[in-house]
């Protein structure tokens, strides 16, 4: 393995990195841990001034990050800029809401006055972050931002096909005034994870990535005592119900499956709809798909872009070719996507039984699972019979009735007449194998404190 930039849509060789020997990795801890004994003493006010203008540089750099994105992983151009806006989004949130987030407070306590015992938010030192590439900034501001807020600094494992962009965030918070090391990038091996969770000043380890990527490394963590958050795959279920409104539901299950070519956690993988209305949507939802124009990924009349390498064609061709042999119907749709880069035919795949293999199978492109259901029961039935439980949808004219098909679905999250969304102002997590913990606002910004509880008792107190 080698980290590289390996433009997808041309299949061209931009740039190769060596990988980090022991001795980096031990001096990119020791450089975050330098950092975080004068970050954790730095007030939340100053620290905050240091991520906005993080936001402030990346909302003037925009396109040439954006650039950097779409060259190392090939998402369309307006999808990355869109994602550095995001970004700008997440850290002014923290520099508008970490203050008040990260503020002492007084707990009511039996036997003691009301401001006698305190939980204090305390940071509590390096932090490793395992990132994907199919978000290279977003990923990290995701984490960052928050645990910057905290006090932490973070030791980055980026994805190795997005080495640019990994150099690209720690520059960006680098020269934003605080100290040196708040980020500090790594091209680390996999095997290098033992040697950063088994270095004491290394706290704990937030991953996002593939069920095998997150199980080895929490094995890591865990073997250290180190705490771990997981954000997995997904299989995100996209309900139809009899009442939802055909054409708009359509347009966004669209939208929600070709985002990003396929390739996000939260996209509609499972297009799950009631028998009334299947046979119409599919239909409409076929020659949506038909008019997704492949091309490149920098032209913004582009809608949809290579995958982000050949070996991720090669894998999904795979899977696809798995649930064919095993029986379901697998139609390609849309204009032939270009044969040079990694481009992979829009796939709509139907007649899958339910717990089959290719039924629990994150697949990871432009392949829609569309699945029949009898009614909302059936559909809840079917949404719940994934092994993942990132996000969900449902759609309804009747958003009563909707709320309560969603809080019947075993997911972290569930969006209503929409696909689910990423938001700076939005948790973001999942449960089953989509792993666990959160991310962003409070509940991402507490996963690694120390909420610390001091207590003034009464020394004339009885026993
Ligand atoms: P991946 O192979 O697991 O890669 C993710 C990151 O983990 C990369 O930095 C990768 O490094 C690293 N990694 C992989 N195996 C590792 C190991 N044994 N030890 C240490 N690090 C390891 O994931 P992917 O297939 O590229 O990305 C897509 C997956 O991520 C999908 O399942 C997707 O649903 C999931 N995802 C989840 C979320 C979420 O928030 N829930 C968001 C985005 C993506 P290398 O590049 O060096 O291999």
């Amino acid at each position: 393995m080698s980290y590289q930039t390996t433009n997808p849509y041309t299949g061209e060789v931009v740039k190769t990195f060596p990988t980090a020997t022991e001795a980096e990795i031990d001096a990119a801890v020791a450089k975050a841990d330098a950092a975080f004994r004068t970050w954790r003493s730095t007030p939340v006010a100053e620290r905050l001034v240091v991520l906005d203008r993080v936001a402030d540089r990346l909302e003037a750099d925009g396109r040439e990050c954006a650039r950097t994105i779409t060259l190392e992983m090939g998402k369309l151009i307006g999808e990355a800029e869109a994602e550095v806006a995001l970004c700008v989004d997440m850290l002014r949130y923290y520099v508008r809401s970490a203050a008040e987030q990260l503020a002492p407070r007084f707990l009511p306590a039996a036997g003691y006055g009301d401001t006698d015992v305190q939980l204090i938010a305390e940071p509590q030192g390096v932090l490793y972050a395992v990132e994907p590439w199919n978000f290279p900034f977003y990923q990290v501001v995701r984490i960052g931002a928050p645990q910057l807020a905290a006090g932490n600094t973070l030791v980055l494992k980026h994805a190795s096909n997005v080495p640019q962009s990994a150099l690209l965030m720690e520059r960006l918070f680098a020269e934003a005034g605080g100290p040196e090391g708040l980020i500090v990038n790594v091209f680390a091996a996999h095997d290098a994870s033992e040697q950063i969770l088994g270095d004491d000043r290394v706290r704990a380890v937030a991953l996002t990535g593939s069920e095998a990527a997150g199980a080895s490394v929490a094995v890591i963590a865990a073997k250290n005592l180190k705490k771990s958050t997981l954000e997995l795959g997904g299989a995100d279920a996209f309900i139809v119900l009899e009442d939802a409104e055909l054409d708009k539901a359509v347009a966004w299950a669209v939208f929600g499956r070709h985002w990003n070519c396929g390739q996000v956690c939260c996209s509609s993988k499972r297009i799950i709809v009631v028998d009334s209305l299947y046979e119409e949507f599919v239909e409409r939802y076929r020659a949506g798909v038909a008019r997704l124009v492949p091309g490149d990924p920098m032209n913004p009349d582009t809608t949809l872009a290579p995958l982000s390498s050949q070996s991720a064609v090669d894998e999904l061709a795979g899977k696809v070719r798995a649930a064919r042999e095993a029986g379901v119907a697998v139609e390609e749709v849309g204009v032939p996507v270009p044969a040079q880069g990694a481009f992979f035919q829009p796939t709509l795949m139907t007649g899958i039984p339910v717990g089959s293999p290719t039924a629990s199978t994150e697949f990871f492109g432009p392949v829609s699972s569309i699945f029949r259901v009898e009614d909302e029961d059936d559909a809840v039935r079917v949404a719940n019979s994934s092994p993942f439980g990132l996000g969900g949808s449902v759609f309804s004219t009747d958003v009563r009735h909707a709320q309560r098909v969603a809080r019947r679905l075993d997911t972290g999250m569930v969006y209503i007449n929409q696909p689910t969304g990423v938001a700076a102002d939005i948790p973001f997590g999942g449960v089953k194998r989509s792993g666990y913990g959160r991310e962003l606002v409070d509940l991402g910004l507490k996963e690694f404190v120390n909420e610390k509880v001091i207590a003034v008792a009464d020394i004339n107190g009885r026993f």
